[in-house]
């Protein structure tokens, strides 16, 4: 048991708090409450470098290097696919080996996976890993963007996966800009990601559900503030933030004075991503059948709830929920 600013911290069991980043700004351009920002500035504070995932010229998600705000800013917010990660792992470790202090941000296999290719432990290393749900397929999401530039006849030029600014934190719509000047606002990514079909085949296996990650700090969307902690519940975001072990414990103790923070019990921050691998909700060899062989506006109506008739439906259904509650 070790002692940090007073608070008692086992390393059996991760510590647990609600954050919300002081800066309103910054918790509006982060997915939850921004605490990735706050951590990535105090390792710039120390000369460091950071490394996370960003969406590149094709939309598509790869991890990055970051010596700057500007470049690291582009890091925040989900990007619901599986990020490249190109020559990384190598960089990581000749950063590593020059003496800089390392932030590398990433699913928890991505963080195992580093930690399995530098085969040592480095004091000057500090990760971060995000509570995962599981990743897509970048092929679904490079499928769905054409699909939607080609009905709206116009090339997409920014995205969202998760648009908080325009329906709040527990929203999940994605947006797409587009030249022409118009902005769809679309749900059919997101019910295609909550299939499960398209995840990639590890997701279904995947080693960290739990309590314990390999990240020094893990950090999530805090699903049960509302039971945890009430009084953050204001529908901008709020992040989990689990501290793992010594080293996350004094990061956390250094970024104290810039947040908002409170501490909870795991057992009111249980969600499904710290309880058990995704399992596909439909037959996914059905599902990749159909996506290689049809075309994806078949797709978007079969699983993507898209389409005149869907609507029906889902009112339909609302309705029925309706006079069942009276
Ligand atoms: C595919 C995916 C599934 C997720 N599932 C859940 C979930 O089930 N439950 C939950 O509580 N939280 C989930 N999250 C995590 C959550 O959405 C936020 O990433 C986390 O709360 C960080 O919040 P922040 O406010 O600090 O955000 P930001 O500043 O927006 O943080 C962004 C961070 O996410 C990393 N990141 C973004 N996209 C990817 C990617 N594709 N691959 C690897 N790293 C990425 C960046 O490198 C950066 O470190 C998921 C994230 C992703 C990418
Ligand atoms: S669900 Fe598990 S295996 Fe899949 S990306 Fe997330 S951490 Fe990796």
């Amino acid at each position: 048991m070790s002692n940090y600013g007073g608070i008692a911290v086992s390393l059996e069991k991760p510590q647990v708090y609600a954050v919300k980043n002081k800066d309103e700004k910054i918790v509006a351009d982060s997915r939850s409450g921004g605490i990735f920002t706050t951590i990535s500035d105090a390792i710039f504070d120390e000369r460091g470098v950071v490394y996370g995932s960003v969406l590149n010229e094709h939309y598509m998600a790869e991890h990055i290097r970051a010596e700057d705000i500007e470049t690291r800013n582009l890091m925040r917010g989900s990007k619901y696919i599986q990020s490249k990660m190109g020559d990384t792992y190598s960089n990581v470790k000749r950063d590593l080996a020059d003496g800089r202090k390392v932030l590398f941000s990433g699913t928890s296999c991505q963080v195992a996976g580093l930690k399995k290719y530098l085969g040592k432990e480095y004091d000057n290393l500090i990760c971060i890993d995000i509570l995962c749900h599981g990743v897509p397929s970048p092929r679904v999401w490079k499928k769905y963007l054409e699909w939607q530039e080609k009905r709206a006849k116009s090339k997409v030029n920014k995205v969202n996966f998760r648009n908080k600014t325009d329906f709040g934190w527990r929203a999940h719509v994605e947006s797409l800009w587009l030249d022409n000047g118009k902005t769809i606002h679309s749900q059919v990514y997101r019910n295609l990601f909550f299939t499960n079909a398209c995840l990639r085949p590890c997701c279904y296996e995947c080693k960290y559900k739990g309590i314990i990650h390999p990240g020094d700090i893990t950090i999530g969307d805090y699903w049960k503030i509302e039971k945890a902690a009430p009084e953050f519940d204001d529908n901008k975001g709020v992040s989990l933030v689990l501290i793992n072990n010594e080293k996350g414990a004094a990061l956390f103790e250094q970024i104290k004075e810039n947040i908002t923070f409170k501490q909870t019990r795991i057992e009111d921050s249980m969600q499904p991503a710290l309880v058990k691998a995704s399992s596909p909700l439909i037959d996914r060899t059905h599902f990749w059948n159909d996506f290689y062989n049809k075309k994806f506006d078949y797709i978007a109506r079969k699983y993507g709830e898209y389409g005149c008739i869907n609507k029906i439906k889902k009112k339909l259904k609302r309705l029925k929920n309706k006079i069942k509650r009276r």
